[in-house]
């Protein structure tokens, strides 16, 4: 089935529910978003003669056109390739020449920067601007029905975010997306046709995602009108809706907790409020309990298989008498119904409940592949499993906890260190704002422990008192060695620490002091 086929039957049954709102206007109902998605398909097919399984790049800050582009992609038959709008020029480019990219669908922000690129990247033809006269005629032509696509066809090149070197094209087929969507009702939640979900995350990213079941449910899309992230409007714009449901990265969910905006926000028609994508330190997870209680929910994911590999649920958030809780909220949850996840060593022998090692996983959300990269493939899916280059253990009661990116580790004399443990240590202090720990090559022992800290607005904890801290919380061994007090840390686009700036750093200063 084509994943098209969501929008259309959710524009049969409900034409005239709300399907895509800018703000707290109403942009779109289901008949509209459906004619307009066929329109731009007839138009992408027949004026720009683009055949099927052709790739076609979205690269716009978040807004309603999104949607539109994206659903037209697939009623035409061809590939979407969501990219993030905050790329560098350079960095879109490798992604359309990658990806093959003959259209591309863009904001008129970045309209004149991409016609510019066009010229360099071989198959890339035509640049079309949502606010444009010819977006416009596009969606008032004709329209076509979603074309026929095979289960195993691409559907989604979804660009992965790249801190460890190029980005690469995790590429999802319809039946990935068809059984995300379905886990979604199983795991995650039901949805109706009166609820909402509210886009602050990017739509080329995990936001996206979350998009196409409650577009099968005939839901609202929200997208906030400053095409972004911003705390105060997303809360204002909750009390709005009804049944909101909201992704964000740990940083997105920090970020709204310690905005002015938190203190007389009205949070009842929050229904949901998912956070994932990187680790949110235990701190901040005890804080958006006591904030958002019974509406908080983690998921654990990655590009190669989509929205979510396991999840921690309202459930277990709600269940303090466990004995074992506190280990839990420290946890990526459960696997979801559809997959299986288990833990193994370098040799991929499955090791035992408990130990650490990388997470690999199994089921119909694990991507078809990278694009047009047999060597990554193989290595990725060797075995039948996605190998996610994370670092985690299995409990007694199935919950995965993840440690880290298997690059991130530290070896310390032989021994694995890893870092989240001593970042969660140094967010206890409550002067600390942001803690990243990397290893710095060391002659004698491999790599030693460094930190980098963010203190709170007017703080001045001292790296004795960090030390302390440590000393009484973790093995001597662990102890970062220096500690860097910062005024913030480097981050990607997707509000993700990029560790390996800091090592970079770090590896500059000790070639400067040689
Ligand atoms: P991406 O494919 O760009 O979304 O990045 C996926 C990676 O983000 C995963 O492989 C993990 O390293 C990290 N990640 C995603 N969700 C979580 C989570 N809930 N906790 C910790 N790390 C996460």
């Amino acid at each position: 089935m084509n994943i098209a086929a969501l929008l259309a039957k959710a524009a049969l049954s409900f034409p005239e529910r709300p399907a895509i709102a800018s703000g707290v206007e109403p942009w779109s109902d289901y008949a509209n978003f459906h004619h307009a998605s066929g329109a731009i398909a007839h138009a992408l097919k027949g004026r720009y003669g683009l055949k099927s399984g052709e790739r076609v790049a979205i690269a716009m800050s978040n807004r309603p056109e999104f949607l539109e582009c994206l659903f037209a992609i697939w009623y035409a038959g061809l590939v979407a390739v969501p990219v993030n709008a905050k790329l560098h020029p350079s960095e879109l480019a490798y992604i359309f020449e990658n990806s093959g990219s003959r259209a591309c669908f863009t904001s008129p922000e970045l309209a004149p920067a991409i016609e510019e690129l066009s010229a360099d990247v071989t198959l890339l033809e035509f640049v079309i601007s949502a606010d444009s006269d010819t977006y416009r005629a596009l969606k008032s032509g004709d329209t076509m029905a979603y074309a026929e696509r095979a289960p195993e066809d691409p559907a989604w090149l979804f660009y992965t975010s790249g801190t460890t070197g190029r980005p690469k094209g995790a590429t999802l087929s319809h039946r990935n997306l068809l059984v995300m969507t379905l886990s979604y009702f199983a795991d995650m939640d039901p949805i109706s046709s009166h609820d909402s979900v509210m886009h602050a995350a990017p739509l080329s990213h995990g936001s996206g995602l979350y998009a196409l079941p409650h577009i099968a449910k005939a839901a609202n899309n929200i997208i906030p009108e400053s095409g972004g992230f911003d705390a105060a409007e997303v809360l204002g714009l909750i009390p709005h809706y009804s049944g909101v449901t909201l992704f964000g990265a740990p940083t997105m969910i920090v970020r709204m907790m310690n905005s002015p905006a938190m203190a007389d926000a009205d949070t009842t028609n929050l229904k949901l409020l998912y956070y994932g994508g990187a680790p949110m330190y235990v701190a901040d997870v005890e804080q958006a309990l006591r904030i958002f209680g019974s509406k908080l929910e983690q998921i654990y994911g990655q590009g190669e298989a989509p929205m979510n590999i396991s999840y921690l649920s309202r459930e277990f958030y709600a269940d303090r008498a466990h004995p074992r809780y506190a280990e839990r909220i420290a946890s990526a949850g459960i696997a979801r119904t559809d997959l299986e996840f288990r833990v193994v060593d370098e040799n991929d022998k499955a090791l035992p409940t408990g130990e650490a090692g990388e997470v690999v996983v199994r089921g119909d959300i694990v991507m078809i592949g990278y694009w047009q990269d047999p060597e990554a493939t193989a290595a990725a899916l060797r075995g039948g499993w996605l190998h996610t280059g994370d670092v985690g253990s299995v409990d007694e009661d199935g919950f995965l906890t993840l440690m880290d990116r298997s690059k991130d580790m530290i070896i310390s004399g032989g021994t694995n260190i890893y870092p989240r443990e001593i970042e969660e240590v140094l967010l206890r202090h409550d002067e600390v704002r942001e803690a990243s720990v990397v290893g710095r090559p060391h002659p004698e022992w491999g790599e030693e422990v460094v930190a980098f800290v963010v203190r709170r607005e007017g703080a001045n904890v001292a790296a004795e008192a960090l030390d302390a801290l440590c000393l009484d919380n973790i093995a001597r061994f662990k102890r970062p060695k220096q500690y860097f007090f910062e005024t913030s840390l480097p981050k990607n686009n997707y509000g993700k620490v990029m560790k390996r700036d800091l090592r970079d750093r770090l590896a500059a200063e000790s070639d400067g002091t040689d």
